[in-house]
């Protein structure tokens, strides 16, 4: 994966025209697994009081050199600086990591997490709105610790929130009717579309705890729940062993 070209970022169109405007059109989600949906475009402008708990938690905890993957608007990335931390946000939307400079985010780069040529370290990585997403599927797994290896100090730290799909397939009696032959049930494609602009397919995957923990132990992380969200979602915190 490399950086988004405008003409094919939907959601950093989004971002770019709200950021601009103060209003943005709609922000449509297609899936092969589910109905045309769509993310409301404020949403990413959300300020510490309208985040979850969850991401507030993890805002709160997060502490010395602070990497936030994926950063979007920047929302998090504002929030830590308000508190005096020091943060370094990358994305690979050039058109969000412009509203990011724009908005005062101090150290926005347009940047994407796998690329090897960036190898500063990090005592906190932040990876929020089912920032489990980024690993992409099962096979991202090992290249993902790997990365977060390389860019994490000893003692460093990963926030990571996310959600377990399970509840899309409950049936009437409370049980879960899950193909366990199948494919793993949280991994999701999803395309974006805003206005005219059409994003390319990509893998984005919704992790259950348990399924995190046991490729964290895999690939050398240990794994925990820092708290639950109010509808199946949760903050892991995951450490280095060793
Ligand atoms: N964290 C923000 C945005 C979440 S959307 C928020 O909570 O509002 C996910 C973001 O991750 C998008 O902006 C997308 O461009 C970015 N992204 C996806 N893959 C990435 C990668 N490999 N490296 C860096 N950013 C990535």
């Amino acid at each position: 994966m490399s950086l988004i070209p405008p003409h094919k970022d939907p959601m950093g169109t989004a971002i770019a025209e709200y950021h601009r405007t103060g209003r943005a059109g709609t922000l449509r989600v297609f899936s092969s697994q589910f109905d045309e949906d769509e993310i409301p475009v404020e949403q990413l402008f959300r300020t510490l009081d309208e985040m979850p708990a969850i991401e507030q938690r993890a805002l709160a905890m997060a502490r010395g050199k602070i990497l936030d993957v994926g950063a979007g608007s920047g929302c998090h990335a504002l929030a830590m600086q308000a508190m005096g931390k020091e943060v370094t946000a990358i994305d690979i939307s050039e058109l969000s990591v412009e509203v990011m400079r724009q908005r005062g985010v101090v150290d926005a780069r347009a940047l994407d997490l796998y690329d090897e040529h960036f190898v500063e370290r990090f005592d906190t990585i932040l990876l929020l709105m089912n920032g489990s997403g980024i690993i992409g599927n099962m096979e991202g797994m090992e290249r993902f610790f790997y990365r977060m290896k390389q860019l994490l100090k000893p003692g460093g730290r990963i926030y990571m929130d996310s959600s377990d799909l399970k509840y899309l397939f409950e049936e009437e009696d409370g049980s879960y009717l899950i193909d366990v032959a199948g494919e793993y049930y949280g991994l999701v494609d999803f395309q974006m579309q805003y206005k005219q602009v059409k994003g390319e397919s990509f893998d984005w995957l919704y992790i259950d705890f348990d399924t995190l923990a046991y490729y964290a132990e895999q690939y050398g992380f240990t794994a925990e729940v820092v708290c639950q969200g109010e509808h199946y979602d949760y903050l892991a915190v995951m450490t280095m062993n060793g």
